[in-house]
């Protein structure tokens, strides 16, 4: 893949990082063919599984605020329902494409797969920068993309998620749209909702959540004592946030993190709390002011010393160009995929152990599935039974993965895939190819 890439430097609020054009799909069909070979699946299904069961491209006008028109593209890419409805998060974001989305959708059918859920992957986003949007033309930008969308989503055929940029809100709104378009309230038709019109307690921290039992479980079998590990965390909103907050409270020292605007860096460890407050405030980190802290590159943030390094962001972050500077015991990919396949193997070589994303940050899907099931069912759990639940899944499948994993001397990532790949490929035999 190699030579494919292209580099170049974006300036970003005066932070100066390399970024590299990757092509997120073609990191997944990548991803294929390392495991088809590794389990030997059959070519035509490793073939079949690089393509998506269906794509919609949907044109979205918007009446803004100023009386002007302005017009954005957006998506719902359904990648495999084999094993139950379409399942996976709405991304608001100019960095939004068709590949992109096509790629989100391929990692959710394995993170579904690899917990068992029944249910497929899909995925959304609209190609748009919403903080340029007010509230008001937010509501109307997602109320239209909903409609726009609604054939093909729905409780028993695709129930969209928040991802980068949306939130709780988006999705009351996308649930109002699809309620008022049949007829009745259908609150299993996205989630992530408010909890007052159908969510579920746990639902926001449930990415964190997960991603803090399955480091748990990897510090225990390397012998590691989880609170005093040394961590490095890019990115800092739901996902990265929560990871930040759950992994301070347990004594953790936080050296750096970032978000969009700059990392930022305390040798002695970072306030996190403090930081929370500042960024749910909606601040940029570039604004906050703490003479002992200096600010840092992406590249510097990634490259950090540490112990554990949670990539929560976007795609692409650790590959061939900074893989080898990487210096920690373990990667947590709070992000998907934040790690490319040549990276991995720079990664694999220097013993560095990466908690794959479909595995590290499925929490997140684990308990929508617990919110879509408590929907269909009006009957709501407490948070307990959330949490219990929870651990208890996500820790199966790091059993199994791990199991794998030392068998075969393999990657976490290669026997997670193993796992998912596994029942996706036993479904489609077992149904066969219609007609
Ligand atoms: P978010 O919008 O809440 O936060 C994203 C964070 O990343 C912010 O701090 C933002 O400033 C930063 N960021 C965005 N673009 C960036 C860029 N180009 N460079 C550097 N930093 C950037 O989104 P989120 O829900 O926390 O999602 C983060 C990642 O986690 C995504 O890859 C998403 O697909 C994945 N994920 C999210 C969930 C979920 O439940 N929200 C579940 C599983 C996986």
């Amino acid at each position: 893949m190699g030579n494919k890439f292209s580099y170049h430097f974006h300036n970003l609020n005066s932070v100066l990082f390399m970024v590299e054009e990757i092509n997120p799909y073609d990191v997944a069909k990548a991803q294929i063919d390392i495991v088809a070979k590794e389990m030997g699946l059959e070519k035509n299904i490793a073939e079949y599984l690089k393509r998506i069961e269906r794509a919609l491209i949907v044109t979205i006008p918007i009446i803004m605020d100023d009386g002007s028109l302005k017009i954005f593209e957006g998506y719902r890419v359904h990648h495999s329902t084999v094993r139950g409805p379409g399942k996976g998060g709405i991304r608001f974001s100019m960095e939004v494409t068709l590949d992109e989305v096509k790629a989100l959708a391929t990692w959710m059918t394995w993170k579904t797969s690899l917990l068992n859920l029944p249910l497929g992957g899909a995925k959304g986003g609209v190609r748009v920068d919403p903080r340029k949007l007010s509230f008001k033309e937010l509501e109307r930008l997602t109320r239209r993309y909903t409609a726009e969308i609604i054939n093909v989503i729905g409780p028993d055929i695709d129930i969209p998620a928040p991802d980068i940029n949306t939130n709780s809100q988006i999705m009351a709104w996308m649930m109002d749209v699809y309620s008022m378009q049949k007829g009745r309230s259908i609150p299993g038709v996205v989630t992530g909702k408010p909890v007052e019109i159908g969510g579920s307690v746990g639902r926001e921290p449930a990415t964190g959540m997960g991603m803090y039992y399955v480091l748990q479980a990897l510090c225990e079998k390397m012998n590691l004592d989880l609170k005093s590990q040394r961590i490095v965390i890019q990115g800092l909103g739901n996902v990265g946030g929560t990871i930040a907050d759950i992994l301070y409270k347990e004594g953790c020292k936080i050296l750096a993190v970032s978000d969009i605007s700059t990392g930022i860096y305390c040798e002695d460890g970072l306030e996190i709390d403090k930081l929370l407050e500042w960024a749910k405030a909606r601040n940029a980190l570039i604004d906050y002011k703490n003479d002992n802290y200096k600010f840092i590159t992406n590249h510097e943030l990634l490259t950090t010393k540490c112990d554990v390094l949670i990539p929560s962001a976007i795609e692409n972050q650790i590959t061939q160009a900074n893989a080898d500077k990487i210096d920690c015991k373990i990667i947590v990919e709070g992000a998907n995929g934040p790690t490319t396949p040549e990276a991995d193997k720079v990664l694999f070589k220097k013993g560095i152990r990466v908690i794959p994303d479909i595995l590290a940050n499925s929490g997140g899907v684990c308990v929508s599935y617990f919110e879509y099931i408590q929907d269909i069912n009006s009957y709501f759990w407490k948070l307990d039974r959330i949490n219990a639940e929870l651990k208890s899944i996500i820790i199966e499948a790091f059993e199994e993965t791990y199991k794998i994993s030392e068998e075969r001397k393999i990657p976490l990532r290669t026997a997670a895939y193993i796992i998912a790949v596994s029942r996706i490929a036993k479904a489609i035999e077992l149904r066969g190819f219609f007609p």
